[in-house]
């Protein structure tokens, strides 16, 4: 089964994933599946994600 990957935080549409990669690939934790979406961030949000808590916890 196909599922589309979405950025959580802009929409940004990633590409398509088939679900088997998903089990045998380390779990990408922040991967939400609804119906045949699934909710990642995309590496700018994610850099951007890390580098604002990187500030917090400064
Ligand atoms: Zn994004």
């Amino acid at each position: 089964m196909r599922v589309m990957k979405v950025c959580h935080a802009c929409d940004r549409i990633l590409g398509e994933i088939e679900l088997d990669d998903l089990t045998s690939a380390d779990s990408d934790s922040i991967m939400d599946i609804v119906g045949n979406v699934s909710y990642t961030l995309c590496p700018d949000c994610l850099n951007e994600l890390k580098t604002e808590s990187g500030n917090v916890f400064h």
